[in-house]
């Protein structure tokens, strides 16, 4: 539609370059990367957008599903006593783990947040100097990964909750199946998810040089600094003796260096492979993803989420009586995450035997327990108003066969007789009436 269309050079979006009178291109950032940067510190601003976005959706879902699960009896130990679905162990394990997942990945949204407008205000200050450069690069393999990490994480507890509320989690009035369908496109849209998860990759591989040559390096929010330490951490082993050792976050942050250092190791060796083989670069990048590259930028973009989870959780400024509850939350979501990578951890040797693999589980399982009498506050801190929320089971009261009904007499013409209703009743039609003009 545009082709031989003249568009006034007054138009031109120039904040990184501009166009001469004589249709020279210029720039005030002289170095490639320099303008790359400022170019892609625009996009970031959409995904972290949405990084928020998916976090909202994590929240209305869990709202509901949580306080439905409290409220809601069904079965129980005698014939004359039903128990909330909450007790149950299996409920605890599908629900929590996403109530800790928003707690900390919250978290994370936020501080990304201001990490990015410190990284703007420095884009409309034109400040031109290697941190702010070094600082785009960082925002963009940060938000390319956390778009993924966050709406991902609301897709599968959308789909969790509205399972986790039985029959009520598929009638609209409760809204699950809404807040799904909001969610989705949040995985596509800004830059499908696992295409973004490429360019984190493509940002943690660039370091491979500098860790090869043993060169210090940094970034300027620091989550790449632990890889200066690459070559000691892939020594590390999993160390903990006990269940209640793995309580903390501490152990799941601590197996999350590792993870990451040794899916970087691995990616670099498999891409020096398919090199060595013939093929060329975007054909050996290509077949790097799955079980590699891929892998590499979820476990990084998890395991700095956490880290800064963990550090809040861990400063002294929080109130010490939030403290054990927030702790355990930081804890539960590090081992459940961490859980899904156990193959890996495994696969290169940082866990052997059956003890880590029955210790991360028994862990996840006693902090779904020690959580699950606090989760109805934990969703309340967070819960829009009812009004808000606008779901039936969702609503604070917890009075839940009441809410629905409510809602059902207030719908529209809810009270009306059916439109059919005289015909079928009244006015039934004579057997055999018809016979003549048939
Ligand atoms: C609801 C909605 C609203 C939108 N709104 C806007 C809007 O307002 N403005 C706008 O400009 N755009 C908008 N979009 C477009 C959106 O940004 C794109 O759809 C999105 O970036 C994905 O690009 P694509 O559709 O070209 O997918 P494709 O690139 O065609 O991808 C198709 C599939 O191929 C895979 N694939 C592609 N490349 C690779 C690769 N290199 N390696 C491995 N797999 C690959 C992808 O993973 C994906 O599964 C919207 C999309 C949706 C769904």
């Amino acid at each position: 539609m545009f082709h031989n269309v003249r568009i006034p050079k007054e138009n031109i979006l120039n904040i990184a370059g501009d166009v001469t009178a004589e249709g020279k291109y210029s720039s005030s950032m002289k170095e490639v990367k320099e303008r790359f940067s400022a170019a892609l510190g625009s996009l970031s601003t959409g995904r972290i957008m949405i990084t928020g976005i998916s976090m909202t959706n994590l929240k209305l879902a869990l709202a509901i599903a949580i306080r439905f699960s409290a409220a809601r009896r069904q079965f129980g130990p005698t014939e004359d006593e039903e128990i909330p679905v909450l007790e149950y162990q299996t409920q605890q394990w599908r629900l929590l783990p996403y109530l800790a997942a928003a707690y900390a990945l919250d978290y994370f949204s936020k501080s990304l947040f201001e990490n990015f407008i410190e990284f703007f205000a420095g884009v409309l200050t034109k400040q031109r100097n290697q941190r702010q450069a070094d600082f785009g690069r960082e925002i963009h393999a940060l938000s390319a990964a956390s778009k993924p990490l966050t709406s991902w994480t609301a897709q599968q507890a959308a789909q969790e909750c509205r399972e986790a509320c039985g029959g009520h989690g598929y009638l609209a009035m409760n809204r699950l199946g809404e807040i799904r369908n909001d969610n989705d496109p949040n995985c596509t849209y800004e830059g499908d998810n696992n295409v973004l998860l490429q360019q984190t990759s493509n940002y943690l591989m660039s370091w491979m040089n500098c860790i090869r040559d043993k060169a210090p390096f940094e970034s300027p929010l620091g989550t790449i600094n632990f890889l200066q330490d690459y070559h000691h951490i892939l020594g590390w082993k999993f160390t903990a003796i006990s269940v209640e050792d793995c309580m903390d976050s501490s152990v799941p942050l601590v197996a999350y260096k590792w993870l990451v250092c040794y899916l970087l190791q691995e990616s670099d060796l498999k891409m020096n492979k398919e090199k060595q083989a013939g093929r060329s670069d975007f054909e050996a990048k290509n077949n790097c993803q799955v079980y590699y590259c891929r892998s590499l930028a979820i476990a990084f973009i998890e395991q700095a989420a956490l880290q800064r989870y963990h550090d809040y959780t861990h400063d002294p400024s929080v109130p010490a009586a939030l403290q054990p509850v927030l702790r355990n939350l930081s804890a539960l979501y590090g081992l459940w995450s961490l859980s899904k990578h156990l193959a890996v951890l495994y696969q290169g040797g940082y866990a052997s035997g059956e003890q880590p693999g029955k210790f991360i589980q028994d862990a996840i399982l006693e902090l779904c327990y020690r959580l699950k009498d606090d989760a109805v506050a934990l969703v309340d801190v967070f819960a829009p108003s009812d009004f808000i929320l606008n779901s039936p089971i969702g609503k604070a009261s917890g009075e839940l066969y009441k809410n629905m009904w409510g809602e059902i007499l207030q719908g529209n013409k809810a009270l009306n007789r059916a439109s059919w209703w005289e015909e079928f009743c009244i006015n039934k039609p004579v057997i055999g009436r018809l016979r003549s003009r048939l």
